[in-house]
């Protein structure tokens, strides 16, 4: 049957595959105008040391409040900022965003926090990064240790590339996370070479841990190999008391994960999670 409709070319457009095209062709249109429009929010998730329940961290992550959709999650428009070259703008929004909270915090008294941020892969190789982090905390007057920036693994495959821009970052005093990790290209010669600060640990192998013994080897191996390389590690995705306790006995150093707190507006994080500076 579908040999038969192939004959006929205008026929392969099924009334479904239409209406996919004419979403994404609008949403792309409303992914234009969401920046000037101010529909972009930021929702934080903490990072927390579990031994002592301190929040250390908070990674922030993009939601798109639109303006028929309601709020979608990044899953829904990252993949098209991408492809039309919109991630660098609205990338640059997150990182100034992210800064500017974060130091509004500190200025409200809070015990200082980092903040970290996801680059993509267009950003992170876009040549007015590194002038773009200096004048985000020139203008913010955010202290760069505040800040981590997440990469994945794939923005280590342009080797030289990326060993410089993140030795620049790192002299700036931002941090650098490898997020993801284990899901992509993993090479022991960058995670020696290139000035790390956290691994994060991939949800996937964290959901794992208690059903499949090689995951739980893995985690182990990684925590392992991360604290003798000096970087420390958080663990993404952790939902129960059982991979908490896992992970606790393998020192792992970071809990982020719906255990401890969904991903939260800026207002609810303030008031469930950050205190006072004495
Ligand atoms: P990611 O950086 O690995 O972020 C972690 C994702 O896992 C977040 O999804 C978070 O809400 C979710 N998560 C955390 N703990 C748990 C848990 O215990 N259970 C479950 N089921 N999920 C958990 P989110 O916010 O939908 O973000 C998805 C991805 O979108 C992120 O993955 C990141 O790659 C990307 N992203 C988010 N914000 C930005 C951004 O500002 N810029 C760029 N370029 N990418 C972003
Ligand atoms: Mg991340
Ligand atoms: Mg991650
Ligand atoms: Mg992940």
């Amino acid at each position: 049957q579908a040999k038969e409709l192939g004959k006929n070319r205008y026929s392969v457009y099924t009334p479904e595959l239409l209406v996919d095209m004419v979403y994404e062709y609008r949403l792309e249109a409303d992914l234009r105008k969401a920046l000037e429009n101010d529909e972009f929010v930021l929702h934080y998730q903490p990072q927390i040391q579990p031994q002592t329940g301190e929040i250390v961290g908070l990674e922030a992550l993009i939601r798109w409040q639109h303006p028929s959709l309601g709020l979608l999650p990044p899953g829904k428009f990252i993949k098209l900022a991408e492809e039309n070259g919109l991630i660098t703008q609205i990338g640059k929004w997150v990182i100034y965003e992210a800064c500017s909270q974060n130091k509004k915090w500190q200025d409200a008294g809070m015990a200082p926090i980092k903040v970290s941020v996801n680059l993509s892969t267009q950003q992170f190789l876009t040549k007015d990064l590194i002038t773009f982090m200096k004048d985000t905390i020139e203008r913010t007057a955010l202290d760069p240790q505040y800040i981590v920036v997440e990469i994945t693994e794939y923005m280590a495959m342009e080797y030289e590339y990326s060993l410089n821009v993140l030795k620049q970052l790192k002299a700036i005093g931002i941090g650098i996370s490898i997020d993801d990790f284990g899901t992509g290209y993993s090479s022991l010669n960058y995670l020696k070479n290139f000035p790390i600060d956290y691994i994060k640990i991939d949800k996937s192998f964290v959901d794992e841990i208690m059903i499949d013994h090689n995951n739980a080897f893995i985690v182990k191996a990684i925590i392992t190999l991360a604290h003798n390389l000096q970087m420390q590690v958080i663990a993404e995705g952790v939902e129960t008391k059982e991979q908490l306790d896992f992970l606790i006995n393998q020192q792992c150093d970071l809990i982020q994960g719906y255990f401890f707190s969904k991903p939260l507006p800026a207002n609810e994080i303030e008031k469930k999670y950050l205190v006072q500076q004495k």
